[in-house]
């Protein structure tokens, strides 16, 4: 089958550039939601706790009990708020305050601008009611940037809201940590102003910024990797695959390999064929569990990086990496 390799050494050296950013390995809390942007959820929270992180952020609970022995502390973005001392719980909504467990732990999400989730900043102080009534403990106040990583002052814009919400709730409650920064906030301003970043992408080694940002030089992580099946010959004007969409234009020795679509791998249009890290286009449509590609090789490497090989099949770097299904056995190198 497939796999993936996991490169430790660039995991490291990411994660480096951003602890001299914010200072300190604690103020990085690692994204590690949707399996770690598919880089496996449990290795890479195994990774972080060696390199010495001790926070990180997931979606649902089911995700953070996999990994609690790696952290302190675990932010929960999206599942109702239990008490367990060691998870905080995001409240998006008012109603996710009624629906609360008493006593748990959670962090005031407000809603800056981005209008996706989180509470308007005119409700905090009845947030901040019911909160008081559920005997909720308020660990900290978080909201989320729609454009940092455009070329626009939109991010000062919800900055300037995001102020305005920490003078509110602070006026009420003293001892919360404030956290607004993803990793485009993180690479375009000084991270000295807040208590911890929430650290996704950056971390597997990409930026989205346009380029006239400086970033830092961030390595990818993850390489996804086929293994041959078998080889035959084409003869000049034979067709390969469904449809036999692509044609030989001479006598060429051809391989499939067990890669398919049904991995998770894009089937995208077999008309630009896909262009693999060692150069070999993937010839016609790409099958639930097999591509074809002009090499006899064992293993080829099909991308590695994601930025480059999303662009080419029309989206980001975060989409091509999700979809890898979990079952694709992930190595460290
Ligand atoms: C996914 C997510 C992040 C991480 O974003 P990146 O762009 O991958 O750094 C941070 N905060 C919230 C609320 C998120 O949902």
């Amino acid at each position: 089958m497939a796999f993936i390799k996991i490169n430790k050494e660039n995991f490291f050296h990411n994660l480096s550039k951003f602890t001299k950013k914010t200072g300190s390995k604690n103020s990085i809390a690692i994204v590690l939601k949707d399996n770690a942007y598919g880089h496996g959820l449990e290795l890479m929270a195994k990774l972080s706790a060696e390199f010495g992180l001790t926070q990180a952020v997931v979606r649902t609970y089911d995700e953070a009990q996999k990994i609690k022995k790696y952290f302190k502390q675990i932010l929960i973005l999206g599942d109702k708020a239990i008490v367990d001392d060691s998870c905080s719980f995001a409240l998006n909504s008012l109603e996710d305050i009624k629906k609360a467990q008493i006593g748990s732990m959670v962090e005031l999400k407000v809603d800056t601008g981005m209008h996706r989730n989180g509470i308007a900043i005119g409700e905090i102080e009845e947030a901040l009611q019911l909160i008081k009534e559920k005997e909720l403990i308020v660990k900290g106040l978080m909201t989320h940037n729609r454009s940092a990583d455009e070329l626009s002052s939109e991010l000062f814009w919800q900055q300037k809201n995001f102020e305005k919400a920490v003078g509110v709730t602070m006026s009420h409650v003293k001892t919360i940590r404030i956290h607004s920064y993803n990793s485009a906030t993180s690479l375009r301003l000084p991270c000295n102003n807040e208590d911890i970043i929430r650290l996704g992408i950056g971390a597997y080694g990409y930026s989205e910024l346009p380029a006239i940002y400086d970033t830092l030089e961030l390595k990818p992580v993850l390489s996804l990797w086929a293994k041959k099946v078998s080889t035959r010959e084409l003869k000049k004007g034979e067709r390969v695959g469904y449809g036999g969409q692509f044609t030989a234009p001479k006598n060429m020795t051809v391989s499939t390999y067990d890669l398919g679509y049904g991995d998770g791998w894009m089937r995208s249009n077999s008309f630009e064929p896909f262009i693999t890290a060692e150069g070999v286009p993937i010839l016609g449509r790409v099958s639930m569990d097999y591509v074809i590609l002009e090499s006899t090789k064992d293993e080829v490497c099909i991308f590695n990086d994601a930025l480059s090989a999303g662009k080419a099949l029309g989206t980001i770097s975060y989409e091509l990496m999700t979809q890898l299904h979990t079952d694709i056995k992930r190595v460290v190198i």
